[in-house]
């Protein structure tokens, strides 16, 4: 399973909706991180470091519009997509008019195809390599459904961890990654690497992107980690 496949975090209190949905999801190539209470999800937020998260509205205790709001308050987790569930059109309305803050609304009971297709709507926008489109940067450019990087319409010749290396480099330029996100985010969170991995296989990719000439467009951060551009 590929280590940079999007997090999906499913808060249902209900346990076969959550198992539908979440056996959807995973068919659909996505990791995901299961929450049957509001509690539950915001605990698991730091965890999981979901991708987009697909919340039911009517949940105990801490409704889903409470997680919704407490989601979009914290700088870290702000610009996570949300996807919010409900049973009725009016609930619809009422987060609307509530301003918590959600991407994107979805009437229960809702044709998975159509569940799918906003997920992947909402992944382009923060993970476009997931949701396989073409990323450039300057003269770089990386398709992620051939798994094709061109530079000045070269082909590049990179290997598979240079290629997830880079790919998450493209889907955020100018941010700065440390050692342990990278790891996370490349190698996977389950496995255990040394940080010093990572410095070599940035030295590989380094190598790949100036195999037909041109400048380097990584940046090493002191004390930080690396960036593109
Ligand atoms: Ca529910």
């Amino acid at each position: 399973m590929a280590a940079d496949q999007p997090t999906v975090l499913v808060v249902e209190d209900e346990a076969a909706q959550r198992e539908v949905l979440s056996y959807n999801l995973e068919s659909e190539g996505f990791r995901v991180a299961r929450a049957e209470n509001g509690e539950e999800a915001l605990m698991l937020l730091d965890e999981e470091h979901p991708d987009i998260i697909v919340l039911d509205w009517m949940l105990p205790n801490v409704s889903g519009i409470e997680v919704c709001r407490q989601i979009k308050t914290r700088p870290e987790t702000r610009n996570v997509p949300i996807i919010m569930l409900s049973a009725r059109s009016e609930e619809v309305d009422r987060v609307r008019g509530l301003e918590t803050g959600a991407d994107d609304y979805v009437v229960k009971p809702y044709s998975v195809v159509e569940l799918m297709a906003r997920v992947k709507a909402q992944l382009r926008r923060t993970r476009p390599a997931a949701a396989g489109l073409r990323l450039e940067y300057e003269d770089i450019v990386l398709d992620s459904e051939t798994h094709r990087v061109t530079r000045s319409g070269s082909l590049l010749k990179l290997g598979p961890t240079e290629f997830r290396l880079l790919t998450t480099f493209m889907e955020k330029p100018g941010r700065v990654w440390s050692r342990e996100q990278l790891l996370d985010r490349v190698w996977g969170r389950d496995i255990y690497v040394d940080t010093r991995t990572v410095d070599v296989h940035i030295g590989r990719l380094r190598k790949a992107l100036c195999q037909n000439g041109g400048g380097d467009p990584l940046r090493t951060v002191r004390g930080a980690g690396y960036a593109l551009g």
